[in-house]
Formats: C-alpha cells, sequence, structure tokens
C-alpha cells in the first residue's frame, strides 16, 4: 500500500486544525472523501444536471446509465443476485425505517418477535419499536458479555417460532465487535426467521458477501464507505421484496395511477419514490471503485495493525480503561480515562488537531451495560498512520496532565 499516494487522494488530509495537522480518527462516524467522488459530484453539478427515469433526451439517459451502473457496482460489491435487489435510499437509517414499516405491514402481528441485540445503534433499535407498537409485535433483546461479544447461547435460546425477524450489526459502531454473523443467519433461518445485517459499519472495512452469508436483508451508508451524504441502500432478496409494500408514495413508484387504485411499479423502483439524490448516487460509483482498487484484504489487513497499535499504546497510559474487547474487532477502539469526561478528553485533543468521537455514539443502552454515559472513541481507516495514533496518544498524555 502507498500510503503517501493513498493521503494525497484525500484532500481534507491536507487540512489544518487548530494550526495542527488533521489527525482524523472519526471515521466510524463519516469516512473522508477521495478527489475522484469530489469530482465526480462537481462533473454531474457543471455538466450532467438532469432528472433520472423521466426523458428521452440525451441527458437524461446518460444520467439514468449512470445512475444505474452504481446499482451495479454495489450488486457486485456485496455479491446480491440480482441488481433489482439494490434498494435506494438516503442511508443506514432510511434503509432501516423502510424494511421495518413494509416488512411490519405485510409479515407482523400481535405475538410475534423482533430479535435484536443490545450493541445495536439506535437506528437499529427505534424503527423496530415503532413498528412492534403498530402491530403488537415485540422487540427482543440479545444480551452481550463483559467483553462485548453477543452471548451466543443466550441468543439461541431467544430464537423461537415467533420470532420472525432478527436484525443484527454486523460491526458494533461503539465497541469494534464484528459479530458471528454467518453462524447467526443459520440459527435464525433455522426457526423460520428473516435476518437483516446491518453493514453500516463492515463495508468500508471487509469484504461482505450477501449470498455466501445468506442474510435476506442488508443495510448500509455510501458516507461510511468514502461516499456522499444521503445515500444509502437495503439489499433484500427478491422474493421477500415483492411480497412488501412499497414504502413511500409518489413519482417512479408507481406503475398506473387512477383516482380508484393505484397500482405500483417493479422492483426496485417500487420503493424509490421521488427524486433520489442523483449526483450522490453516480459519485458512489467512483468511491466504491476507488475503494477496490486498494482492495479490502489489504484495506483490513492495514485496519488491523493500526487497531492493535493503538490498543498496545493506549493501554500504557494508566487509567484508561478500553470498552470493547471482544475476540474479533475492527477499527474502533472506545475507552474511559478514569478521572476525565469523555467531553474534556474531546476538547483537549481538538486543540491538538486530533478529531475522535465523545457521547453515547448513539447507543445508549449499550453504554449502559457498561454503567457508562459517554465514551471517547478512535476509528481507523486504512489513510491512518502510526504516526498519527503516537500524535493521539502524546494528546491523550498531554490530556491527563491537564486533568488529572
Ligand atoms: N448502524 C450503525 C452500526 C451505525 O454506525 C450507523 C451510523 N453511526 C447507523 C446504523 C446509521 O447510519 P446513518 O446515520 O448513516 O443512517
Amino acid at each position: 500500500m502507498n500510503i503517501e499516494k493513498i493521503r494525497s487522494d484525500f484532500p481534507q488530509l491536507n487540512k489544518r486544525v487548530n494550526n495542527h495537522p488533521l489527525v482524523y480518527l472519526d471515521n466510524a462516524a463519516t469516512t473522508l472523501k477521495p478527489k475522484v467522488m469530489i469530482d465526480a459530484i462537481a462533473n454531474y453539478y457543471a455538466h450532467d444536471v438532469a432528472n433520472v427515469h423521466r426523458g428521452i433526451h440525451t441527458l437524461s439517459e446518460t444520467g439514468t446509465r449512470h445512475f444505474e451502473e452504481t446499482r451495479i457496482v454495489v450488486q457486485k460489491l456485496i455479491n446480491a443476485q440480482n441488481p433489482v435487489e439494490i434498494i435506494y435510499t438516503k442511508g443506514a437509517t432510511e434503509s432501516l425505517n423502510l424494511l421495518a414499516q413494509c416488512f411490519g405491514k405485510q409479515f407482523l402481528k400481535t405475538g410475534d418477535e423482533i430479535l435484536i441485540s443490545l450493541m445495536e445503534h439506535h437506528s437499529n433499535i427505534v424503527p423496530w419499536q415503532m413498528i412492534a407498537e403498530t402491530t403488537g409485535a415485540k422487540v427482543i433483546v440479545a444480551p452481550i458479555d463483559d467483553r462485548g461479544d453477543i452471548d451466543q447461547v443466550a441468543y439461541k435460546k431467544l430464537l423461537n417460532n415467533k420470532t420472525k425477524i432478527v436484525s443484527i450489526t454486523h460491526i458494533s459502531n461503539t465497541l469494534g465487535t464484528v459479530n458471528p454473523i454467518k453462524e447467526m443467519i443459520k440459527d435464525a433461518h433455522a426457526v423460520g426467521a428473516k435476518f437483516c445485517v446491518d453493514a453500516a459499519q463492515s463495508i468500508a472495512h471487509m469484504a461482505v458477501d450477501v449470498q455466501d452469508l445468506d442474510c435476506d436483508f442488508l443495510v448500509f451508508s455510501a458516507h461510511k464507505v468514502f461516499g456522499p451524504n444521503s445515500v444509502g441502500f437495503l439489499y433484500g432478496k427478491e422474493s421477500i421484496l415483492n411480497e412488501m409494500p412499497p414504502y413511500q408514495g409518489g413519482g417512479a413508484m408507481i406503475s398506473e395511477v387512477t383516482f380508484e387504485k393505484t397500482t405500483y411499479n417493479i422492483l426496485p423502483n417500487k420503493f424509490e419514490a421521488g427524486t433520489p439524490a442523483i449526483a450522490e448516487v453516480i459519485a458512489f460509483k467512483s468511491a466504491i471503485d476507488y475503494m477496490n482498487s486498494i482492495g479490502l484484504s489489504e484495506i483490513a489487513k492495514r485496519e488491523h495493525e493500526l487497531l492493535s497499535y493503538a490498543t498496545d499504546e493506549i493501554k500504557k497510559i494508566k487509567g484508561i480503561r478500553i470498552i470493547g474487547e471482544a475476540r474479533e474487532k475492527s477499527g474502533v477502539l472506545s475507552f474511559l480515562l478514569e478521572g476525565a469526561h469523555p467531553q474534556d478528553l474531546g476538547t483537549i485533543l481538538d486543540k491538538e488537531g486530533v478529531a475522535i468521537r465523545t457521547g453515547h455514539h448513539c447507543t445508549q443502552p449499550l453504554l449502559k451495560r457498561f454503567n457508562c454515559t459517554a465514551l471517547a472513541r478512535a476509528s481507523f481507516a486504512f489513510y491512518n498512520t502510526k504516526e498519527e495514533i503516537d500524535i493521539f496518544i502524546k494528546a491523550l498524555n498531554k490530556a491527563c496532565d491537564l486533568l488529572l
């Protein structure tokens, strides 16, 4: 991996913050963007503006072709069988809301169970609570152990013939835990439940193959995969998506509208009402091409090295408590410093140009499990370096001197 060349592909890495070179360690919140992706957005707005699926003029046809090319690239990225199984949304959050509403209306009734885990992001909790309230289904929560692994014995026990859907994160945004989802999917299928993988934290960091996993649904956001905001994806097996009712009504999702009865479009348009984020969808292809040119196995290897190095270094600081020491982890390092509030740590690090995340990370129930209300989190991407981790550790030591 030519790290200097890679870093030069990300303009924001040249930025200075508070008179220091930016050390961006908040990649689990959102990743930085390669220039090829930024150029693709600018190019659309400078030269190629047109709506998609609506016109026969040249620009509309070209735009539609590019817009649909991204679907094929995403299909290949996750190895879906058919591009119609890829639904464009605004992000992982909208994908989960769409799924909860549309799956719930068709398949959930009083007494049914929706199984999630204690480490879920609020986006994979609240939409299920909302549909549970309207259908009479119940949300059941699989516990986790002190290291931050889902208790697999408890998980298996909670699965039963009332479980209609399981929705669990592939990688925890707070703990970095990589869940053994392939086995968990098999267990869910054994009781006849469908399985949704929240891949918001995995797509940019490891190869994901929906056919190999045999998941029924999978969601993620483009902005966590070096792409733009306001674009996300719902993968669903074609046969199940066909059985689900549409999400929102409007343009593009219809087949025929009359005041007596409206019929709906086929997949994927059935779930894609209105004008989408065209420039952003088109530009996301450049981000995926860029990521693929580096290679997901190389990315996973490098991030693993960064995580081990950072973990070893941070453990040398007195009073550090790492939250999340699962058997398998990706590049997320959450921690507490005894006697210091994470917010204060974040502020001091920011003065040194180091961007980390502090707060509850949209996982309040998980933080409660670890008896805290806020955490500090450093999260890595392949463009980070050991030198940046050294700066982060130095800044943390400075925070210790100031606060303790
Ligand atoms: N799930 C997980 C595990 C996440 O980390 C996030 C974003 N932090 C989401 C869901 C929601 O993603 P978005 O805000 O992009 O919709």
